[in-house]
């Protein structure tokens, strides 16, 4: 029996923030001061904007429930970006930046109202070259990957290359969202997290100020503004490193139970993360047979059993084969992306990370998820006690990436829904396994994935966005230590 919500919303907090929320007068001179720019203000588009993945926790649906903007501006250069930046100070008006709206945590839904700046329209490769690309931070994962793989910039269609990673939204996903809100995703098990060094190059940051100043993060500082939600600095451009592109054959591989599901993954990734990458894998994800049957495409191709999807390059794949079947699996299905496609079955890429609640809330509305990190190694024992003791109410799934130069594994689990108590009840849970959760039904950045206040973020803020105009209610630092308002209230 699932019973409603039992959380009574919050209590407003004092009034000390430096903006009124949907200020009418404020906002009308902001729209009045940008008129020559694409400025919307339709019903549609502000709900729009108002709009992320958000509504895979129904604790965040509940909560955000009606948190939109006043007005959508889509800039089409640097120089857009700093009128409205200034505009936004001038008029002491919200800004949140938008990228493809695909984030799980709320993280571009306005609390308070005012800008919401479509990034979209800046979506230019301005130079590829040799290991790195030069781009626009609007642009779609999956447009960078078209022309880093044709080379198109050099028009010799030699040099094919590829981004080392991307989430599993690759083909809707800016490039710019991906580094202020996610993490890792396809890739990873090959490249390690966004935060690695050497993966994300440079940041070219507009500040949000009167008279805003334009910054370059590189090295070390690109911490400041990764995973930071947009709420210290607009992200315009990004150099972003690049490897030679590989025609990675997507491969789905069924065992007879998860225990050696996680054997053959923990072996594969040992291969994978070594320098000569004996065994060369681009994705490596673990899927028990409860989900499966989500996937509706594959159904005929799944039939009650547990799964390995994995990218593997062409060299390595009879390695990848003999690893499998060393561990009492069978390779069923094999293809390049395009191969799969023709045939209507969805990429490995889709088969992952959150695409796998995706595929089970296309059909249950019932089930929500948790992101769950193990210690290193992954002991497939734990997860079996975890299985033993969750029963019916969770689900398991596991992505094995590299982190720190390290094989580390983590979990999506999916979770029978019922009510707020019952996730934090399972957090505690995890918890007392040794685990780490990354609670994705908070809008809050330190009570999601970071933990922990981030200082250095929290001192680049004060530089770039010394008002607090952007992305407020997500800092919880910024409200406590700056504000002087309790964090985590709307
Ligand atoms: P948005 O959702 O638009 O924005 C994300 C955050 O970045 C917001 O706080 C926003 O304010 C800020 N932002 C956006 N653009 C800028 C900018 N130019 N400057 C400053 N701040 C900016 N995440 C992963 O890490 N790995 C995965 O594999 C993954 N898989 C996913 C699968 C599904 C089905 C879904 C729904 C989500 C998944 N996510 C994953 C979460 C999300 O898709 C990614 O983090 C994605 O890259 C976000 O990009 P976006 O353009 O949609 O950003």
């Amino acid at each position: 029996m699932k019973t409603p919500h039992p959380q009574p919303l919050p209590v407003p907090p004092p009034a000390r923030r430096p903006y009124h929320p949907h200020d009418v007068a404020a906002v009308a001179s902001l729209a009045t001061s940008l008129a020559d720019l694409d400025v919307r203000t339709g019903e549609a588009e502000l709900t729009r904007a108002g709009t992320d993945y958000h509504w895979y926790s129904p604790v965040l649906t509940e909560r955000l429930h009606g948190r939109r903007p006043d007005l959508v501006v889509r800039p089409r250069s640097l120089q857009e970006v700093v009128r409205v930046a200034a505009a936004c100070a001038r008029h002491r008006v919200p800004l949140t930046p938008r990228g493809g709206g695909t984030g799980n945590y709320g993280q571009c839904v306005p609390l308070f109202g005012g800008v919401s700046l479509d990034m979209t329209g800046m979506n230019r490769v301005l130079r590829l070259e040799d290991g790195w690309a030069s781009v626009e931070a609007g642009i779609l994962m999956h447009e960078l990957n078209r022309v880093a793989r044709e080379g198109r910039l050099r028009g010799d269609g030699r040099g094919r290359q590829q981004l080392r990673m991307w989430p599993s939204t690759e083909r809707i996903a800016t490039l710019g969202g991906f580094i202020a809100g996610g993490h890792s995703g396809i890739g990873s098990i090959r490249h390690g997290i966004l935060a690695d060094p050497g993966n994300v190059l440079r940041l070219r940051i507009v500040t949000l100020e009167e008279t805003p100043r334009v910054l370059d993060l590189q090295g070390a500082d690109i911490q400041k503004a990764h995973h930071a939600y947009g709420s210290n600095g607009i992200i315009v451009e990004v150099d972003v490193a690049l490897t030679p592109w590989v025609e990675w054959q997507h491969t789905i591989a069924l065992f007879d139970n998860y225990s050696q599901v996680l054997q053959c993954g923990l072996a594969v990734g040992a291969a994978a993360v070594q320098p000569q990458r004996p065994i060369d894998v681009f994705q490596l994800s673990a899927v028990e047979r409860r989900i499966t049957p989500y996937y509706a495409g594959l159904r005929q191709h799944l039939k009650d059993a547990d799964a390995l999807f994995a990218q593997v390059c062409p060299t390595t794949l009879p390695a990848f084969e003999a690893c499998v079947q060393a561990h009492g699996g069978r390779v069923v299905v094999q293809g390049t992306e395009s191969q799969l496609l023709a045939q209507g079955l969805p990429s490995a890429t889709e088969c992952a990370y959150n695409h796998t609640t995706l595929e089970a809330l296309k059909t249950d509305r019932g089930v929500t998820y948790l992101q769950v990190a193990y210690p290193a190694p992954l002991n497939p024992a734990l997860v079996a006690q975890q299985m033993q003791r969750l029963g019916d109410e969770v689900f398991m799934h596991h992505e094995f990436s590299q982190a720190g130069g390290e094989l580390v594994a983590f979990a999506l689990p999916l979770v029978q829904y019922f009510d707020e108590p019952q996730l934090r009840a399972l957090i505690t849970g995890f918890e007392a396994d040794g685990c780490w959760v990354f609670d994705p039904h908070t809008w809050v950045l330190e009570d999601g994935g970071m933990k922990q206040v981030d200082l250095q973020q929290l001192d680049f803020k004060k530089l770039a966005d010394p008002l607090g105009l952007m992305n407020p209610g997500k800092v919880r630092a910024w409200d406590e230590q700056v504000l002087g308002i309790p964090g985590g209230q709307l």
